[in-house]
């Protein structure tokens, strides 16, 4: 009987129930042994889920409170001295601390960095090490995962991640080199591996996904001698887990590390395939990544099952395992929960239940159960509707994307030309100051957007709410003197949702939560067709803004890449081509605003360097296409409109070109937590727009003075000629509180003004 297995599960619930729990604990309301219930209860919930579902082995300890970063680095007591004092007294509140810092009794803690798992949208918890890190196993997850699963009558497969990717994703805060710790890491790996082999444990996986990186040759070294060591010891099978690429140039080194089988995602990378049966090593099994672990598509299960037969031709039955390509964590748990989508739509989707459905059929077939065929032709049936859907196969935006010549997009005129047209048209002081686009969502905004939602407030009441908060927010940034205005997307609940909402060729599922870090979770839009605007998404706001003030008030819109990057998009075309679309139909709305009378319009891509391709080769064509999809939505307006963007949390050195081409008349950026030391790529490659370095930190409720955002923006003038310097904070300001909002602005128009008589 062919293995069905996953290499992990959704954490958060189907209903968000590890959501609710966490939050409910950290305010306080329940303890540790309802959280510690809840977490039990999932646990059980989800291993017999799979267990239904077709899974013949199912993986443990995949489950975390928080992250399974954060369990690695707790588990083997890498823990920074200033958490120390806490867990040693109370481990789960030490815990919780790494995981958001503890402000409590005179303790103040902040947490652990936080960063993105690859290029997922799942944020993990940055182990923080130094030289002279020690580690020893601390606490018994692992093992009590184990056994929980064996009470149940399941041989769980414990899922550790490796230890050559747990240095690897950790940062060292003296600089000295990770890898150097390789050694003391061993042991505690190895002792692990001992406990779970003695409590009966068959197979252990071990999670590699840096294998799919580029890696130098320390890196390599320190596989092979993590692997090498582990293999010596007392130890349950090792299945040696990479996902989310191919192994290419790594695949050598992958298949000769003793492990006992190995996963490779053949969903990302199908035709990696071959290579991986020539090199694996007699007797080792392979699991085959399968079916998409990243994306709610129903698989093409007949492509899927050549490969698996593939594969068991040339390795027999007992040594292929089926699974999905990576950890289901990236998914929702059930697609049987949406009721509301169209039923077409609903057939051509499954979530991470449904995904070892689909890997049941394949197993089935390969294992030659009667009733397969019938189920591999209603796969082939589903399949075929959504190609010859009209709802996702559009002609009209077909031939309008066909009609964009790549690279072609681009304003009329170049940046000199486009400057001095827009400095007659908006005749702005030096030092221009502006906000990024959102104002507070208080309590009462979401309040009457749910209202509204539920029926409970009529959509005139909820407009002449949202026109008296807009209306607030102009007379707001009026008073305190700011040059150039927004309007304040009181009306938006999301940045992609909203224009997800408004263009053809989106979907929203009601229980399609994947966690993003902790208790967070998102909803992402599907895109499942052929993207088109049929009607103006932004204007009527951004046009009645500009009607109750002289000044120019800002679209804005968010970006093609960053609708893509934050959304389950289609996979039966390139990702370039679903973006090509969105830019086309963002397109139309800039034009609409330009015709509107709006003179500045700013579009956000704050996702565009978290799109970067794993692996630098793929960089450049990723770029290309990024780029240009950006200049296509900016493309065709006057040379007198403004054209803005704005990217957070991002690092500029290696895509300052790419920056460069997207050729906005002025970006803006967050540099006030690295002192503007993000300002350097500019600086160095000369960039010739105009820049708006963020002068403060919107994350905290501190108001900042004067002082400290003249020091910035000083600091900023002496890399970038001051012509080019706008005056900005970090990003939107919707998750602050009014007051601290108009402390803070008050206070950078002041700085703004000290820059002006100083020049
Ligand atoms: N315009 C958006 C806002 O101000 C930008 C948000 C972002 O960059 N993430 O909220
Ligand atoms: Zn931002």
């Amino acid at each position: 009987m062919t293995t069905v297995t996953t290499l992990g599960f959704p954490r958060i619930g189907a209903r968000r129930e590890l959501k609710r729990a966490l939050e409910a604990f950290w305010r306080g309301e329940t303890d540790a042994d309802a959280l510690q219930r809840t977490a039990r209860g999932l646990r059980e919930t989800h291993w017999t889920l799979q267990r239904d579902a077709g899974a013949t082995q199912v993986p443990c300890n995949d489950f975390t409170l928080y992250d399974h970063v954060l369990d690695a680095a707790f588990g083997f007591d890498a823990i920074p001295e200033r958490y120390r004092a806490l867990a040693d007294a109370d481990p789960l509140a030490g815990y919780f601390a790494l995981a958001r810092g503890h402000q409590k009794d005179g303790v103040d803690l902040h947490a652990l960095e936080m960063t993105k798992w690859f290029d997922t949208n799942y944020h993990y918890l940055v182990p923080e090490l130094h030289a002279g890190q020690q580690f020893r196993l601390r606490g018994d997850k692992p093992l009590a995962q184990f056994l929980e699963a064996k009470a149940l009558g399941l041989d769980a497969r414990p899922v550790l991640l490796g230890p050559v990717s747990f240095l690897l994703l950790a940062k060292t805060t003296d600089g000295s080199d990770r890898l150097a710790l390789l050694d003391r890491l061993l042991p505690a790996y190895a002792e692990l591996l001992q406990q779970l082999k003695d409590a009966g444990a068959t197979w252990v996986q071990l999670d590699e996904p840096c294998l799919v990186l580029d890696l130098d040759e320390a890196a390599r070294a320190a596989y092979r001698q993590a692997y090498d060591v582990l293999s010596q010891f007392v130890r349950p099978k090792l299945l040696l887990a990479t996902y989310f690429g191919a192994l290419a140039d790594n695949l050598p080194l992958a298949a000769a590390l003793p492990a006992d089988g190995l996963h490779v995602d053949l969903v990302r990378a199908p035709e990696q395939l071959e290579a991986v049966l020539g090199l694996l090593p007699e007797s080792r099994v392979l699991s085959l990544g399968l079916v998409d672990g990243r994306n709610i598509w129903r698989s093409d299960l007949d492509k899927a099952l050549e490969l698996a037969r593939r594969a068991r031709g040339r390795l027999g039955a007992d040594r292929v395992w089926l699974a999905p390509s990576c950890s289901l964590l990236h998914l929702p748990v059930d697609l049987d929960h949406e009721k509301a989508l169209p039923a077409d739509l609903r057939s051509w989707l499954s979530f991470a239940k449904q995904k070892l459905g689909e890997l049941r059929v394949l197993a089935d077939a390969l294992d030659g159960k009667t009733d397969s065929d019938a189920r591999l032709a209603d796969a082939r049936d589903r399949i075929a509707s959504r190609k010859a859907s009209a709802r996702v196969h559009r002609r009209e935006v077909a031939t309008r994307v066909a009609g964009l010549v790549p690279g072609a997009s681009g304003r009329h005129a170049p940046y000199p030309a486009r400057e001095a047209a827009q400095a007659r048209r908006l005749a702005l002081p030096a030092f221009p100051t502006t906000t990024i686009g959102s104002f507070p969502q208080t309590h009462e905004v979401r309040e009457a957007r749910a209202r509204n939602r539920s029926g409970k407030l009529s959509d005139a009441d909820y407009n002449t709410f949202l026109a008296a908060e807009t209306a607030k927010c102009v007379r707001l940034q009026e008073d305190i003197g700011i040059d150039v205005l927004v309007h304040g997307e009181f009306e938006r609940n999301d940045m992609v949702e909203y224009f997800g909402e408004q263009l053809d060729g989106f979907a929203f599922t009601k229980n399609g939560w994947v966690q993003s870090y902790g208790s967070r979770c998102v909803k992402p839009p599907v895109i499942f067709g052929d993207v088109s605007r049929p009607a103006p998404m932004t204007v009527r706001w951004t046009q009645y803004a500009q009607s109750l003030t002289q000044r120019p008030m800002k679209g804005m819109l968010t970006g093609p890449v960053t609708v893509l990057q934050w959304s389950f998009v289609r996979d039966d075309q390139p990702r370039a081509a679903t973006c090509r679309q969105i830019a086309l139909a963002l397109r139309d709305e800039v034009l609409d605003l330009e015709a509107a009378g709006i003179g500045i319009i700013q579009i956000d891509e704050p996702a565009l360097r978290e799109g970067l391709p794993l692996r630098r080769s793929a960089w450049k064509q990723y770029l290309g296409w990024a780029v240009d999809c950006f200049r296509i939505s900016a493309s065709n307006v006057a040379d007198d409109t403004q054209i803005h963007t704005h990217m957070c949390y991002s690092e500029f050195n290696d895509i300052i070109e790419a920056v460069a081409a997207m050729d906005a008349d002025v970006i803006s950026i967050e540099t006030s937590r690295s002192r503007m030391e993000l300002l350097d790529a500019f600086a160095k490659f000369r960039y010739p727009n105009g820049i708006g370095p963020g002068v403060y930190d919107i994350h905290s409720p501190r108001v900042p003075n004067v002082g400290e955002m003249v020091a910035l923006l000083e600091k900023a003038k002496a890399v970038i000629p001051a012509s080019q310097l706008w005056v900005n904070p970090d990003c939107g300001l919707k998750t602050r509180g009014w007051p601290e909002t108009r402390a803070a602005l008050e206070a950078m128009v002041v700085a703004a003004k000290a820059l002006r008589d100083d020049a």
